[in-house]
């Protein structure tokens, strides 16, 4: 299929947490909201609420398009407890990652945001991964993410390039970096990055929580010396 006159120039993965967050501020301020498109997926995750916030963004930052997509299958053919109201989130012993691990979500994701992209003419996409606070999950690395766009670029015959900000930027970089951006306020209140839902701040118990307040903790400690 050719792609139609061009309506969007990037797509952005949009979770409704922080990362995604500012991967969608990123999109904008390159190629403006009106060229900018964003997808969320509902997995089955248990922290559903995201889908709430991701609308939400996509509202104040006045993009061209929102899709939610349901990935309904997923479930059935994996389990993670992410993707359980009584799932223990935890490390086990010898294990390589937590048991948050959702496997192949960020192929499933790419995959998906990679055929909308092409369809709107889009050569961008966004998703807010990092290796560097890396938790273990294998499809967040810099050489999944390498080849999975060459496969895209290969199974959609379309120059689609993968924007990944953050992958080598730890957590207090991006605080810093919502900050340069005005979006401070934003991302700590209008983002939820917890595993059991909870917006801003969160549970502060889970690891993603913990990871974002070390990293807040860190770059407030770090800009108040500097001034
Ligand atoms: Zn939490």
């Amino acid at each position: 299929m050719t792609a139609k006159s061009p309506s969007a120039a990037a797509v952005v993965v949009l979770s409704g947490g922080q990362d995604s967050a500012l991967c969608l501020a990123l999109a904008v301020k390159k190629h403006g909201a009106d060229r900018v498109a964003a997808i969320t997926f509902e997995y089955g995750q248990r922290h559903a609420v995201e889908t709430k916030f991701a609308r939400r963004l996509a509202r104040r930052f006045k993009i061209a398009a929102h899709k939610v997509v349901r990935l309904g299958f997923y479930s059935s053919i994996t389990s993670s407890a992410l993707m359980s109201p009584a799932g223990k989130i935890e490390r086990e012993k010898g294990a390589k990652c937590p048991t948050t691990v959702v496997e192949g979500r960020n192929a499933f994701f790419l995959l998906a945001a990679g055929v909308w992209a092409k369809s709107l003419g889009a050569k961008e996409l966004y998703i807010g991964v990092s290796q560097t606070d890396f938790s273990g999950y294998p499809d967040c690395r810099a050489d999944f993410i390498r080849a999975q766009g060459r496969a895209m670029r290969l199974a959609l015959d379309w120059p689609l390039k993968i924007v990944t900000p953050f992958m080598h930027r730890t957590k207090a970089q991006e605080w810093a970096l919502a900050d340069s951006l005005g979006l401070l306020d934003v991302i700590m209140h209008e983002t939820v990055t917890c595993y059991n839902g909870i917006p801003g701040a969160g549970c502060g118990k889970c690891p993603a929580c913990i990871l974002r307040a070390r990293g807040l903790k860190e770059y407030l400690g770090k800009s108040r010396s500097s001034h």
